[in-house]
């Protein structure tokens, strides 16, 4: 295999400007990624966020539709897999049942027709690394699922790749298991000082394993950071819900370091959004600070705990407030349900973000005095004075969109994509059969997947010049 030329921390992978579209669907939307040498780098997100696609397109068994792969500054994108110094640990250990574990690993090294001796001496060094010495005659299907993972990693570590993907290989394994192999994978990194890129929806994996971790949702990516970056500082609300508990909340930014929300003004340690500015905020649970009911100056908030769940180490309690808002918080004390109670938020647990839209915005065309074409469908709108086939920008406030249990009943259908709790309500995301996104605020209890159909009355339909 090719000697690396790259420097110590240099980047060994640039990802530039990655997208993937599967017929007419868009799977990856511009993905841009660096990778450095000997890092481990886990790409976190929901199931069918694109995780696997883009490991895919880094292994080479699929290729981007745009944009450019490359590996030490050479351009690898239409490079065939096997002249990739890469190699892949799947979910699927892919062993050959037929074969026991020496020659489970050996294969590869046989199919290149390496010397007997030399075989020999590179799968004893991997068994070794993988913790499995005096394992080699045994068959495959003797072993436990953790010990086939290992034999599935020493096979794709023998020919000393450089890059390690992994597509979430401890998925299949029981908790106990699964939390003792990632010590393994974490250890098995520092020894071979190569690229692990690791592909998981577990959240508390990837905090454990990686040096950085990149999340992404819808084929976007949503933040790269370390895990404590992407813990402590969430870039906007779906990486704050998607990684650990949080309490996600409207606000307004009223001035520097002063933000309102739940109907309440709080200190922060936040600036530079400017005046009025409509904020997210964003509370971890074991942040706020719970105490019996009390009239100090401190505790701004007071409510009644309404459930209380021990946790193993805390307690989880939901608090409803007496404004009508909803806070979780996490204490090592617990304070039973119904018991009145007092929370305390700091400054400088308090993490303002940015909106990233205040209502739905579409593009549309005037189809007549009271039509409008937007979402590829014709809605019924209020009478208005633009020409007709001119196009226009369209706003709906997210709680004036209907969803229908019935899909049949809108005028549009889609499905339930991410569910947000906004301490009194449900912020959804819809996505449209034709892939158009809409953002939606409900008391209503949908389910993540749900089929619906969606409706806009005209009145709520703002139409505004392109
Ligand atoms: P999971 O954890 O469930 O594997 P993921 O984040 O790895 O999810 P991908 O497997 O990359 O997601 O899939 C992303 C989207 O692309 C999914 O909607 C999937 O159905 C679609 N997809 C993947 N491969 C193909 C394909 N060969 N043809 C059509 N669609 C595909």
């Amino acid at each position: 295999m090719a000697e690396m030329k790259v420097e110590p921390g240099g980047n060994i992978i640039d990802i530039k400007h990655v997208s993937k579209w599967f017929g007419d669907k868009q799977v990856l939307d511009d993905v841009s990624l660096h990778i450095r040498k000997g890092e481990f780098v886990t790409i976190l997100g929901p199931s069918g966020c694109g995780k696997t696609t883009l490991l895919r397109i880094l292994s080479g068994f699929d290729t981007a539709s745009e944009g450019e792969i490359l590996l030490e500054g050479s351009d690898i994108t239409q490079t065939p897999p096997h002249q990739r110094p890469m190699n892949t640990v799947f979910q699927r250990y892919a062993l050959f049942p037929h074969l026991n574990v020496y020659d489970n690993i050996a294969f590869g090294l046989k199919l290149k027709k390496e010397k007997d001796n030399i075989i020999e001496n590179k799968v004893r060094r991997a068994l070794k690394m993988v913790g499995m010495t005096d394992y080699e005659h045994r068959d495959v299907n003797s072993l436990s699922g953790g010990q086939q993972q290992r034999v599935a990693i020493a096979r794709a570590i023998v020919n000393q790749p450089q890059v390690l993907l992994l597509d979430e290989p401890l998925a299949a394994l029981d908790l106990k298991m699964r939390k003792d192999m990632q010590m393994e994978l974490k250890e098995m990194h520092k020894t071979l000082g190569i690229t692990f890129i690791y592909v998981t929806h577990d959240q508390e994996e990837a905090l454990t394993l990686s040096d950085r971790i990149v999340v992404m949702s819808e084929g976007v990516i949503q933040q790269i950071g370390t895990p404590t970056d992407i813990y402590n500082e969430p870039e906007n609300c779906f990486v704050a819900d998607f990684i650990g508990e949080s309490n996600i909340l409207n606000g307004t930014m009223i001035e520097d370091r002063l933000v309102r929300f739940m109907d309440t003004e709080f200190k922060c340690v936040d600036e530079g959004f400017g005046a009025n500015a409509p904020v997210d905020v964003v509370i971890r649970p074991e942040d706020i600070y719970i105490i019996a009911k009390t009239d100090t100056a401190n505790a701004m908030l007071h409510g009644r705990v309404s459930s209380c769940i021990f946790k193993g180490v805390h307690y989880e309690m939901i608090v409803q407030l007496a404004n009508g808002y909803e806070l979780m918080v996490q204490d090592y004390n617990a304070f039973e349900p119904e018991t009145e109670v007092s929370l305390i938020i700091k400054p400088a647990d308090i993490h303002v973000m940015k909106k990233e839209r205040t209502c739905n915005t579409f593009d549309a065309t005037i189809v007549d005095e009271t039509h409008i074409e937007l979402l590829g469908t014709t809605f019924e709108c209020l009478p208005h004075s633009f020409d007709k086939g001119a196009q226009v920008k369209v706003e709906v406030d997210f709680d004036k969109i209907d969803l229908t249990d019935d899909k049949e009943d809108g005028a549009l259908e889609g499905d339930v994509r991410l569910i947000l709790y906004k301490g009194n309500h449900y912020h959804l995301t819809i996505v449209t059969d034709d892939d158009d996104y809409l953002y939606v605020d409900t008391n209503d209890v949908w389910d993540d997947g749900d089929m619906v159909g969606i409706n806009i009355m005209p009145e709520d339909i703002r139409i505004i010049k392109n």
